[in-house]
């Protein structure tokens, strides 16, 4: 168990919360996992697409020993059996789940990105993030305090409630 890794957790579809911990459990259950943080539940208001129900989001910590892309893969299964259909791009979604953080790696594959793309413009991960470690560092050394009172600074106005 060697890396700490961070996912994201999000659902705007039917029982949300449920979706959330059903996704939970599907990960928990991931041979060569183990999670190791929750963040609280937080209610966002939609991003990108926003005609839209709001989304319920979450931030996890796990350690693993599985490699980035096997543990992507094993996130897309995981919200396949729970009925996601990938169609509409950030259209609406039973459950989401990204890779935001993979050990202080930097990833960049046709499949994966990490730090997760829109990791730096995304309150919604990044107050769960801070919540669950105020220290944390990117991999380009800057801190989750700087970054997410940047983004505060920059964002204001963004709807996010905490549950
Ligand atoms: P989304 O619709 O937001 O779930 O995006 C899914 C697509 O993003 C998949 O095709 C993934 O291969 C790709 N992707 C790239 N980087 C990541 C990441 N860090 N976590 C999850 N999916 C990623």
């Amino acid at each position: 168990m060697n890396k700490k890794v961070y996912i994201g957790l999000g659902s705007n579809l039917g029982n949300k919360s449920k979706n959330i911990q059903n996704a939970l459990d599907f990960i928990a259950n991931i041979e060569g996992v183990s999670v190791k943080k929750l963040s609280s539940l937080y209610l966002t208001a939609p991003w990108g697409k926003t005609d839209q129900d709001d989304f319920i989001n979450q931030v996890i910590e796990i350690e693993t020993d599985l490699s980035a892309l096997s543990l992507l893969y094993r996130l897309q299964d995981i919200e396949i059996k729970l009925g996601r259909q990938r169609d509409v791009k950030w259209g609406p979604r039973i459950i989401d789940l990204d890779v935001l953080l993979y050990g202080e790696e930097t990833i960049h594959l046709e499949e994966l990105e990490v730090p997760h793309p829109y990791l730096l413009e995304r309150l919604f991960v990044l107050i769960p993030l801070a919540e669950i470690d105020s220290e944390l560092e990117f991999p380009d050394g800057t801190k989750i305090r700087e970054v997410l009172s940047r983004a505060r600074a920059r964002l204001e106005g963004n709807d996010i409630i905490k549950l």
